[in-house]
């Protein structure tokens, strides 16, 4: 499909698609939680490249009081990675990050959902889930709703939902100098992006680089290594980065490099919401992880990946449905996106609780 007119772009219009009250993903609606949050330890985890604040919510013990006498990679070089975490005395910890590309808000609508339901014991449309609220007791949850808040400031959209094709390479992957669209994966041939596009889309924080592919061993994003850093901080067991695909199923994405054991939790992980969404009518791609690393090009050493380097974490990326109109794929509600994403949120919840994370 060629896609390079601006027929059905609406650059500065609002749209709010007929989103439900619940369907909160703007940088201020996050703002208005994070004042209002009384249960969740609150701070800035860092500010972006364009100066907007990244905000964090965590609940539960946390393990910084935990003794870490190795970083992970030496701890596992001596054979013992009880040096860097400690599974028998440490809390389970569940990261969740929202929106490291801006256009992909499914996920921040579930994370500010789950902050509510933490907050007041029901989600932002006043309904109770007990069992997710049961299954967050004595878990240490961090929560990122958006990573990338500059580039969530350039899409004006709440929801990807109901749009078309265009609509969505235009907000995530903006346009080069002569208009025509940056598209998915040619977007990435140019790193960082900023001085060749016209529109720099949600993809990207201020300085045109995309925290998915940044340089892991030397971040050239604030945002990249605060992300990092925080992983590693909090003894992460399991980090979820959530983003969106146009018209794919939900989706838990293997990661490239990864242990085996750690992709053996991920591959469980899979099964489980494929079984839990068809008992709920809710597509999931299928019971295996999907893998990005068939072909001749090696899958790229990417965020997910990097992060399970610097703290040992199961982490990986969980790609919802974004029902793009004019492609194939299921046409979701807004209320079964966010659903799915529940979904992913018990099944990971109940692998901490019954400790199978690590593997010592
Ligand atoms: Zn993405």
């Amino acid at each position: 499909m060629t896609l390079t007119g601006r027929e059905t772009a609406r650059p500065g219009e609002k749209n709010e698609m007929n989103c439900p009250v619940f369907w909160k993903t703007s940088n201020e609606d996050v703002k208005q939680l994070y004042e209002g949050a009384r249960r969740a330890e609150k701070s800035i985890l860092t500010y972006s490249a364009g100066g907007r604040p990244v905000y964090l919510f965590a609940y539960g013990r946390s393990n910084e009081h935990e003794p870490k006498k190795a970083n992970w990679s030496s701890a596992l070089g001596s054979k013992d990675p009880t040096c860097y975490s400690d599974p028998a005395t440490k809390t389970p910890t569940l990261v969740l990050i929202g929106a490291e590309h801006g256009q992909e808000t499914e996920g921040t609508a579930a994370l500010l959902n789950l902050v509510s339901l933490l907050e007041t014991g029901k989600d932002l449309g006043g309904i109770a889930n007990d069992a997710l609220s049961d299954l967050c007791e004595n878990i240490r949850l961090v929560i990122v709703p958006i990573a990338n808040p500059d580039g969530r400031s350039r899409v004006k959209p709440a929801a990807i939902l109901g749009l078309k094709q265009y609509d969505l390479r235009y907000w995530g992957q903006g346009t080069w100098k002569d208009g025509s669209l940056c598209g998915w994966p040619e977007c990435k041939k140019i790193h960082p992006i900023l001085d060749a596009v016209d529109f720099l889309g949600g993809y990207y924080n201020d300085d045109g680089i995309n925290l998915m592919h940044d340089d892991f061993f030397d971040p050239k994003a604030k945002e990249t290594k605060a992300l990092l850093d925080l992983c590693e901080r909090e003894c992460a067991d399991i980090v979820i980065h959530l983003h969106g695909g146009g018209d794919s199923k939900g989706n838990l994405m293997q990661t490239s490099y990864m242990s085996e054991p750690a992709k053996a939790i991920v591959e469980k992980l899979a099964g489980c919401c494929y079984e839990r969404g068809k008992a709920e009518d809710l597509e999931f791609v299928g019971p295996h992880a999907c893998s990005l690393d068939d072909g001749p090009v090696p899958g790229a050493f990417n965020l997910a990946s990097a992060t399970h380097h610097k703290c040992g974490a199961v982490s990986f990326v969980y790609e919802s449905n974004e029902c793009i109109v004019d492609e194939p794929g299921p046409k979701l509600s807004h209320e079964q996106v966010t659903r799915m994403h529940m979904i992913v949120f018990e099944e990971t919840l109940k692998v901490l609780h019954k400790r199978e994370y690590r593997y010592i």
